[in-house]
């Protein structure tokens, strides 16, 4: 064989271990590429899915961290774990019952007393009672016992027994064990032609247009029934902070909704006609999460008690 020749094969062979390297490169490293999607949201707002965050600073958060967040998803089926981080909460008529009645020992965390007066500031209702707050597990219980002792008075035992667990769920199993949660009574004029028991009053129809400006959800709209699996708690709020309800109330989605779109997707990016923008993200927890934040950014973290840390950021607070 020639120089030349040998010069030839040692290229195409060179060549062609270049190209076998580049393939297998390809097949062991490649990131799976995920299109960015744009979802569907009011009119104004753009909520896109899978799109890859900016770079920040990788902070970590411990379980009990994640655990003090305000996603936390309760249900029968998903209780909340026996060594939840205890939940500090005060009495709502000591801050806030000027504007907005509360019957007596209701007891909610700050934070939701303080978004409170920030509503009722704007808009005082004062024929919406506050009826239940935050309930101890032994008021969990104690309610449970007086359902199945009323049932009974017309059921089997057995049935009596379904049905007082079913409307009202163990300790752990209810949102009410949370300091974020309460049900509202509403009073004055009612307009009885109104299905949705929200929509029958004016304080009513303004909370359902406005709570979430206040970071305020309605935690079971009974359009949703099927996917909450909850429909007797038409007049339950909880109070989950401003980034979180307005994601909800752009995409018009519940919470069940809200989680499994960041558990499908990973990142979910906010942008606001007011030029705000967000990002929400989502990654499996185990016992502690860290997410990249950029260095100027505000956020708070979560535990969304499946399994999974949430953490929220935004670049400027006074732009939403
Ligand atoms: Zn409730």
């Amino acid at each position: 064989m020639s120089a030349k020749n040998r010069v030839s094969l040692y290229l195409v062979l060179l060549a062609l271990t270049l190209m076998l390297a580049s393939s297998h490169l390809l097949r062991s490293d490649a990131v799976p590429v995920q299109a960015v999607l744009t979802l569907d949201c009011r009119e104004g707002y753009m909520l896109t899915a899978g799109e890859l965050p900016p770079e920040g600073v990788r902070r970590s958060f411990d379980r009990d961290a994640l655990f003090r967040g305000k996603l936390l998803y309760v249900s029968a089926e998903n209780p909340l774990p026996a060594d939840l981080p205890v939940q500090q909460s005060r009495d709502v008529r000591s801050l806030v019952g000027l504007y907005i009645p509360a019957a007596a020992h209701v007891s909610l965390s700050e934070e939701t007393i303080y978004a409170l007066c920030d509503l009722t500031a704007q808009n005082p209702l004062l024929s919406t009672w506050i009826m239940v707050g935050m309930r101890s597990p032994g008021e969990q219980a104690a309610l449970q016992k007086a359902a199945f002792a009323a049932y009974q008075a017309t059921l089997p035992v057995s049935e009596a027994l379904q049905k007082a667990t079913r409307d009202i769920p163990d300790s752990g199993g209810s949102e009410h064990q949370l300091a974020t949660s309460f049900d509202l009574r509403l009073d004055g004029a009612q307009d009885w032609s109104q299905p949705d028991p929200m929509a029958r009053t004016a304080d009513g129809r303004w909370l359902l247009d406005h709570g979430w400006e206040y970071g305020f959800i309605r935690r079971y709209p009974p359009e949703k029934a099927a996917l909450t699996g909850v429909a007797n708690e038409a007049l339950h709020w909880r109070f989950v902070g401003r980034l979180h309800a307005l994601v909800m109330h752009a995409a018009d989605w519940c919470l069940e909704e809200y989680l499994q779109a960041l558990h499908a997707y990973g990142a979910l990016r906010l942008q606001t006609p007011s030029g705000a923008d967000a990002w929400i993200l989502c990654q499996p927890l185990t016992d502690a999460a860290a997410f990249p934040i950029p260095q100027e950014a505000e956020w708070e973290v979560s535990a969304d008690n499946q399994g999974w840390a949430v953490c929220a950021y935004w670049m400027d607070q006074s732009s939403f």
